[in-house]
Parts: C-alpha cells; sequence; structure tokens
C-alpha cells in the first residue's frame, strides 16, 4: 500500500474540508393549510396528504 510521504497540513486539511457542510432537509408546503411540511409526507398540521387522504395529526 502507498503510504503519504508527507502528511497535509491544517492549513490544506481544512480547504478540502471547506465543501464539507450539511445539506437542508427538503422542504414543501401544504397544498392544503399552506403550512411547511416535508415531501412525501402527510401534513403535521392538518394531516393531509394527496388532496383529501385524512389522518389525524400526531404533532400539535
Ligand atoms: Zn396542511
Amino acid at each position: 500500500m502507498a503510504l503519504p510521504k508527507r502528511r497535509h497540513s491544517k492549513t490544506r486539511r481544512d480547504k478540502r474540508r471547506t465543501h464539507w457542510k450539511l445539506s437542508k432537509p427538503g422542504s414543501s408546503t401544504c397544498p392544503h393549510c399552506g403550512n411547511p411540511k416535508l415531501p412525501h409526507r402527510a401534513c403535521p398540521s392538518c394531516g393531509y396528504y394527496k388532496g383529501a387522504e385524512i389522518t389525524t395529526p400526531w404533532v400539535k
């Protein structure tokens, strides 16, 4: 196995990690009540999904 001859500097390590960030979770708005909700999930505030499907809102 090849080994690195020199240890990379902290600056070089930190420069590499400038691209290293979390991506925001996807979000969409409920067409029924307009509140923000996760995509492909029933709306937590009104319990609607795909128009008229009714589920119990489990988060208040
Ligand atoms: Zn809603």
